[in-house]
């Protein structure tokens, strides 16, 4: 029986291409339409952009994107086993998929966009999802060529990344996201909507590029981040001292006995300028 899409079931499709989950890889992959759907739909009106998909594997999310109105999706696997099966995707909205078959570390992501407004949608391999992130957040240029990001990852990455001041979860990524993003938990999806099942909960997170970030030098601001968390039981005024310690604080008026966890994203900028 064909899929709310016209396509075969992706149950059909792994078995028919041999597309046993690697570990390696990260794979662990969405079969139910619905829920890529519901991812495609969180990352807002794809019709009037071009969708950039890291790991569309056996095509679930791809699928749905297409679905839900991509004007176009350009994906980028690694796994070169998935070819027939996106080769079929692509027949079925033709025009509308390319697939460019490497490592999306080593891909540049923006020559492939080509000046059109782009959306980052992925159900990201976890072995390189929070380093794409971080590269997607130090973007040079700002604001970037991107208009949101809808990513999946583990929960207590997602976590990470919207942490607030004054939690335990609060830390370099929640100060980067926080910095130059909104980001929030769409929802949760429990580990038995992939195959195969990885051990914990996983959460898909929107970020939407602020306009106007908060005036900072990213790679300052990236020693600051890793001088105070690196240490991060320590008081400022002993985990801050590689980058400036003592002379910061007076400038910026912030009190050196307080802890890395307690400071604001502006506060952190604050220190950012002053080294
Ligand atoms: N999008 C599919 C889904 O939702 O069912 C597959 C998601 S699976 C978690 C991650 C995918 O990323 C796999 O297809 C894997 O082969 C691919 N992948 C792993 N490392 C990659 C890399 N460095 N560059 C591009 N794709 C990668």
């Amino acid at each position: 029986m064909a899929s709310l899409d016209g396509l075969p079931p992706l149950r059909e499709v792994i078995e028919e291409y041999g597309l046993n989950a690697k570990k390696s890889l990260g794979q662990n992959f969405l079969l139910d339409l619905n829920l890529t759907s519901k991812i495609a739909r969180t990352a807002g009106n794809l019709e009037d952009c071009v969708v950039l998909e890291v790991g569309p594997g056996p095509g679930g999310l791809t699928r749905a994107l297409l679905m839900n109105g991509a004007r176009k999706v350009i994906a980028i696997e690694r796994d070169e086993r998935c070819r027939p099966a996106l080769e079929q995707i692509s027949q079925h909205y033709p025009g509308r998929l390319d697939v460019i078959f490497g490592d999306a570390l080593k891909v540049d992501i923006t020559a492939l966009t080509g000046g059109l407004a782009v959306r980052i949608v992925a159900n990201l391999p976890y072995n390189v999802g929070t380093e794409l992130l971080i590269r997607w957040l130090t973007s040079p240029q700002w604001p970037p060529y991107y208009q949101s990001m809808t990513l999946m990852f583990q929960k207590e990455v997602a976590q990470r990344i919207v942490a607030a001041p004054g939690t335990d979860a609060y830390g370099r990524l929640s100060v980067l996201a926080g910095w130059r993003t909104d980001a929030r938990i769409a929802f949760d999806v429990p580990p038995q909507a992939f195959t195969p099942p990885p051990k914990v909960t996983s959460s898909v997170v929107h970020l939407v590029p602020r306009a106007e970030p908060l005036q900072a030098d990213v790679q300052t601001l990236g020693r600051v981040t890793e001088a105070a968390f690196g240490q991060r039981r320590k008081m400022l005024r002993q985990s801050l001292k590689s980058v400036g310690g003592e002379r910061l604080l007076q400038e910026t008026g912030i009190d050196g006995t307080r802890r890395a966890e307690t400071l604001s994203v502006a506060e952190f900028v604050a220190l950012a300028n002053a080294v």
